[in-house]
């Protein structure tokens, strides 16, 4: 139970279902929004888990701030089986089949936007504490070798995001929860990662940046993440946070089998406005969004294996709703398959005046 949301929510709370015709697995039922604490949601969509489980997921919608969510879905000590996939190519790194040969490729050119995004959320930030007068990295063109600006990765995975932030000058670390995935981003590159548990045991204003690429959707502790990842930052520092937008074209165009849905292992389900609302409520205020363009194509081609379209349909429509989804999103970034924001310590939380 997150004790922030028992504080806006006094009558939210958690039932723990023995799900027989599941083995006996406990699911967790929200009752309330875990945004703005409204016990106005209804069910909206029923969406198949079908990269592990075949088992079905309903989605619910606040009707008062509109935040979507998977409701009820499998506690901390049991969803672990439905990340349990060799395909779970965030994490075990294969490069089989032509979709993980496309998404590896892709990720290159993503790792270097993705960096070129943090330097720009901490253009102007100079080295806290500890480093009050370290240098300060302010033009991503520079050949920058200061390690002043200290980044933390949530969900790092196997480490690719860190290895290009750290050669760009960033002192980095990152927190892993899967030990595999962990030691490759520490054999292979060298790497600081840590497991899930130093996340809540790091001292406040320790990083200059703070990194989640895709990753608060998976985030059981939602509003307990989200006060913990701005205390450790400094009060100049910078959220960098990436999330699926179910207001995409390509999320529409494939309703209940949009792969981004990715139920059980997505809990939450963003739009700009429900992340937002949730980073404002605890003091978190978003400076810049941005879009991740190669994302509505990988989602497209995913969600037609989940439609189970032809080989052809599905390789002549995919990049179709991939690039109407993209187009959408160059003239109203709302509509961005995958939106970044970056988000700041607000002034009031800072006890300054605006
Ligand atoms: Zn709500």
């Amino acid at each position: 139970m997150e004790r922030s949301d028992e504080k806006i929510c006094p009558s939210h709370r958690i039932v723990l279902f023995l799900n027989l015709l599941m083995d006996d697995r406990p699911l967790i039922e929200l009752t309330c929004c875990p945004i703005c604490g409204s016990n106005a949601i209804e069910r909206t969509l029923d969406v198949v888990d079908h990269f592990s489980s075949g088992e079905l997921f309903p989605l619910m919608d606040c009707r008062r701030c509109g935040f979507r969510f998977t409701n009820p879905f499998p506690s901390k000590e049991t969803i672990g089986r439905y990340y349990d996939s060799p395909e779970y190519i965030a994490h075990s790194d294969t490069h089989r089949g032509l979709v993980n040969k496309l998404y590896h490729a892709a990720r290159q050119v993503m790792v270097k936007r993705k960096v070129r995004l943090v330097t720009k959320a901490t253009r102007g930030v100079v080295g806290g504490k500890g480093k009050q007068n370290g240098p300060t990295l302010t033009d991503d063109r520079a050949n920058v070798t200061n390690e002043s600006l200290r980044l933390l990765d949530m969900g790092c995975g196997t480490g690719y995001f860190l290895h290009a932030a750290k050669r760009r000058g960033f002192a980095v670390s990152g927190i892993e929860k899967e030990q595999k995935a962990r030691e490759y981003a520490v054999d292979k590159f060298g790497l600081e990662a840590w497991d899930e548990k130093r996340f809540w045991n790091i001292e406040p204003a320790s990083y200059h940046v703070v990194t989640l690429w895709h990753v608060l959707e998976h985030l059981e502790k939602l509003n307990e993440s989200v006060v913990q990842i701005k205390e450790m930052l400094t009060d100049e520092g910078a959220a960098v946070i990436a999330v699926p937008n179910h207001l995409a074209y390509d999320a529409r165009f494939y309703k209940e089998r949009w792969a981004a849905y990715d139920v059980p292992r997505h809990l939450w389900h963003f739009t700009p406005a429900t992340l937002e609302r949730l980073l404002a409520r605890h003091g978190l205020v978003v400076t810049g969004r941005h879009a991740l363009p190669f994302d509505p194509f990988y989602i497209s081609l995913l969600s037609e294996k989940y439609v189970k379209s032809t080989p052809l349909v599905r390789w002549v429509r995919a990049p179709l709703v991939g690039l109407v989804s993209l187009a959408r999103s160059w003239y109203d970034i709302e509509q961005a398959s995958s939106i970044v924001v970056i988000a700041r310590k607000s002034s009031k939380s800072l006890g300054r005046t605006p």
